[in-house]
């Protein structure tokens, strides 16, 4: 015995959401079968006007109603500096620290060959031609102390080399393994402000 096909249509596109399994995707699907038409109608409206109102900021690629974003267009902000993240969370984590005021770069996830997500994949050729074309002279690296981002961090190191520019990472406050987002707010202050220099040699002080 199958699922009916509408079913099985909405359990296929739940499956192709991040993070979400055929069993999760199931889970979800029945959910929806159970839900009032109110309930449903509400998600809907909410998946729609997301994808209305809110676009990718074509410089820095947070998400938001305006594009530029009010950070890329705040001239108030050092336009030197890019801190490059992640995810949005991490950029929105990073900015409740308060002590930041360069730009930021978000690559929209991390490298990963087991779940095939290559460097076309993120924003990183975005990265470079503001690194070229912007005269960014830092670009401080605050990718997860993750195999990913760690991975994620050494190839944008690789292809940054030949560019005249600082690149700095994040101090080793936050846990090895652990997320920007899950770092309180007091350790992102002190891995922000006691970022090393990514050099030929590996880390070392960048006499912040
Ligand atoms: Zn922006």
């Amino acid at each position: 015995m199958s699922y009916s096909p509408s079913i099985a249509r909405l359990i296929e596109e739940f499956a192709r959401l991040p993070g979400i399994g055929s069993k999760t995707a199931e889970r979800l699907a029945f959910y929806i079968v159970r839900s009032s038409e109110t309930e449903v109608s509400g998600l809907v409206a909410a998946i729609e006007a997301v994808k209305r109102g809110i676009r990718p900021c074509s410089i820095c690629y947070s998400p938001g109603e305006t594009d530029p974003c009010p950070i890329c267009i705040d001239s108030r902000r050092e336009r030197d500096v890019v801190c490059v993240v992640e995810e949005p969370k991490d950029l929105l984590s990073i900015e409740k620290v308060g002590s930041y005021r360069g730009l930021f770069h978000v690559l929209m996830g991390s490298l990963s060959p087991i779940e095939g997500v290559e460097p076309d994949d993120l924003t990183i050729s975005n990265l470079l031609k503001r690194v070229e074309n912007e005269g960014i002279k830092e670009v401080i690296l605050a990718t997860n102390p993750t195999t990913e981002g760690d991975c994620t961090s050494l190839y944008i190191v690789e292809r940054l080399r030949h560019l005249d520019v600082k690149v700095t990472r994040l101090a080793r406050g936050i846990p090895a393994g652990s997320h920007l987002e899950f770092a309180s707010r007091a350790i992102l202050s002190d891995a922000l402000s006691g970022r090393t220099t990514f050099d030929n040699d590996g880390p070392s002080d960048a006499g912040e």
